[in-house]
């Protein structure tokens, strides 16, 4: 007699509709880190904060690094 083999999957019930799986997929994207270009020094820097490379904000605002 020959063995059989078979296996048993989950087998999904119903169907997702396309709605379900877009909803569900509203959260799968990428996140894309928000960067502007510096003003002053056209660095790739994140917006809302002092440059690191030339310590300026708003294009005029100096911040000048602390010596440790
Ligand atoms: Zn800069």
């Amino acid at each position: 007699m020959m063995k059989l083999n078979i296996q048993l999957f989950a087998v999904p019930f119903h169907k997702v509709s396309k709605t379900s799986k877009r909803m569900r997929r509203s959260h799968s994207a990428m996140e894309v880190p928000g960067m502007v270009k510096c003003s002053s020094c056209g660095e790739m820097i994140k917006p809302h904060r002092v440059c690191p490379k030339c310590g300026s904000y708003k294009g005029k605002t100096e911040v000048v690094k602390e010596a440790e």
